[in-house]
């Protein structure tokens, strides 16, 4: 084992170091020519670390490291899957060892509030658990082909595998991607975004600490298009798992268009929060708040178009806007913070520019629209959260994701036009549809194209079950036993009994 152990400081909460490494082939090795980019807190605007500015060269050694590892023909590739599966059970047990620890990197690397970040750990390890479950469960078939014989199918790893994940939910989008890879054979290279490389890197040594063999789980960090484009392009790499924005996801296919990579794409969204007024109003407006602003509105789920029945459109305005005014922003390490920082000051200021464009495009400012008054978040970027009303669905603030807490409230006349107006999207990622008419609902739910959908909750992601995208917001699903899929050939087999 060559990670070095780190010593916990105050209240068993070790500090973050000051200069991290990447993970190659079982070392903590820095960038081959040196270099470096500073990792800065959002909530003070301070350098927490320095990470290694890795580049095209650092891919090539993760991609021989892995490869190494594959063709030890005692190593990873001779384990059986259940070893496979026992270890990465381990992995989700040593991610629910370092809880505190992962969720104060996440919380300072990012700005996420510390119950939130403790959440997402928590998620890792369940998510690895599960795949440690299913490494021994994903079976072949036997088919009866025309012809007399056997026939049969055997999903096998493709290799090398490229895993290129945003900041938003570091730690989870590395998890949704390792988990599979992992319980299906492949060895990995993950590349975190350049504003989140702290959790990856944890993750990476804690991998070593599992007991996976070296070169099996690689961390490489540097910018997306030196870093990013080298492992998209790469020919030795033979599937790359993406999540980011819609237009990076293009350029992957772009990239890896050269050795025909299997892909799988995450991508952004415009989700709508459909409101028939025979819905539970209160609940709705208790609960949605945090389906948009949770994470700052930094959330490919982010249900950002509120499309209500116009019937109940003025009192919906009402309780939303009173239970927006109650959410807590506040310091990342504060236990009662509901909503943080946005990831950067740059970030803030692109945000800032929608809500410029809202009221320039005649939305209605609700609640919100400036930064917190609070001096003591004053260096912070921090932004309150934002509600427009009187939205039309042409207008620039309900077509593109903002990826900040801003909400557009759009009403309608009748389910059809709900179903029209939540259509009318390049994006079709995930949404909610609140009724007490189970039917209604129901059949709302079959005619909305989102890959993922939630009746009377805002809730996205489970675990267990498939999530993806239609349209511009992805291909593939990751999460459940489908994610399986994305790491495996199928291959058939033909015996002849003669
Ligand atoms: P981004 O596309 O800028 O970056 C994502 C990753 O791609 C980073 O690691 C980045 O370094 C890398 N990258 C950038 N350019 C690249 C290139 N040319 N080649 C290869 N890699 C490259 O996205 P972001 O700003 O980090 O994340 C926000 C976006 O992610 C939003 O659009 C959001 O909706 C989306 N997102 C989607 C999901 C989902 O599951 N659908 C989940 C989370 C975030």
């Amino acid at each position: 084992m060559t990670v070095e152990q780190r010593t916990p400081g105050e209240a068993g909460v070790p500090a973050a170091p000051s200069a991290l490494r990447m993970v190659i082939g079982g070392q903590q090795v820095d960038a081959a020519d040196g270099r470096t980019f500073e990792v800065v807190d959002p909530a003070d605007g301070r350098v927490i670390a320095t990470a290694p500015l890795g580049g095209k060269e650092d891919v090539d050694r993760a991609v021989a490291a892995a490869q190494r590892a594959l063709d030890d023909p005692k190593g990873w590739s001779s384990w059986s899957a259940a070893k496979r599966g026992r270890t990465l059970q381990r992995y989700a047990n040593l991610v629910r060892d370092r809880l505190e620890e992962l969720a104060q990197l996440e919380s300072r690397n990012i700005g996420k509030p510390i119950s939130s970040a403790r959440g997402e750990a928590l998620a890792v390890s369940l998510v690895f658990e599960y795949y440690a479950g299913a490494a021994n469960k994903l079976f072949g078939e036997t088919i009866p082909t025309s012809k007399p014989g056997l026939d049969f199918t055997l999903r096998e790893p493709i290799g090398v595998v490229g895993l290129i994940v945003p900041w938003n939910f570091p730690m989870n989008m590395a998890s949704w991607k390792l988990g599979p890879a992992l319980a299906a054979g492949n060895a990995a290279i993950l590349k975190p975004a350049s504003y989140s490389p702290m959790t990856a890197i944890r993750l990476g040594e804690l991998a070593l600490e599992a007991g996976f063999p070296a070169g099996v789980v690689n961390v490489v960090t540097g910018p997306g298009g030196t870093a990013g484009a080298a492992i998209a392009g790469h020919p030795g790499i033979g599937k790359v798992a993406f999540t980011g924005e819609t237009t990076t996801g293009q350029e992957i296919m772009r990239l890896a268009a050269g050795n025909i990579k299997k892909i799988s794409l995450e991508l952004g969204g415009k989700s709508p929060n459909i409101v028939f007024a025979d819905a539970d109003l209160e609940r709705f407006a208790r609960e949605s708040p945090y389906g948009v602003f949770d994470n700052c509105g930094q959330d490919c789920c982010a249900r950002s178009r509120i499309l209500v029945e116009r019937s109940a459109h003025d009192r919906v305005v009402e309780l939303f806007a009173e239970a927006t005014r109650k959410v807590v922003v506040g310091r990342p390490a504060d236990e009662k913070t509901e909503v943080g920082t946005l990831v950067s000051f740059r970030q803030r200021e692109r945000v800032m520019d929608y809500i410029r464009i809202g009221q320039e495009e005649g939305a209605e400012l609700v609640v919100g629209g400036t930064v917190p008054e609070d001096a003591e978040l004053a260096g912070g970027a921090y932004l309150l959260p934002t509600v427009f009303d009187n939205v039309s669905n042409e207008m620039r603030i309900a077509r593109e994701e903002i990826f900040g807490p801003v909400v557009s409230i759009i009403p309608f006349d009748d389910e059809d036009e709900a179903i029209r107006l939540a259509n009318a999207s390049p994006y079709g990622l995930s949404g909610s549809i609140w009724s007490r008419d189970i039917g209604k609902a129901i059949r709302t739910a079959k005619r909305v194209q989102s890959g993922v959908l939630s009746i009377n909750s805002n809730s996205s992601v489970h675990t267990e079950a498939p999530f993806g995208g239609y349209k511009m917001s992805g291909i593939g699903r990751e999460l459940g036993m489908h994610a399986l899929e994305l790491y495996t050939e199928l291959k058939n087999v033909y015996v002849d009994l003669s």
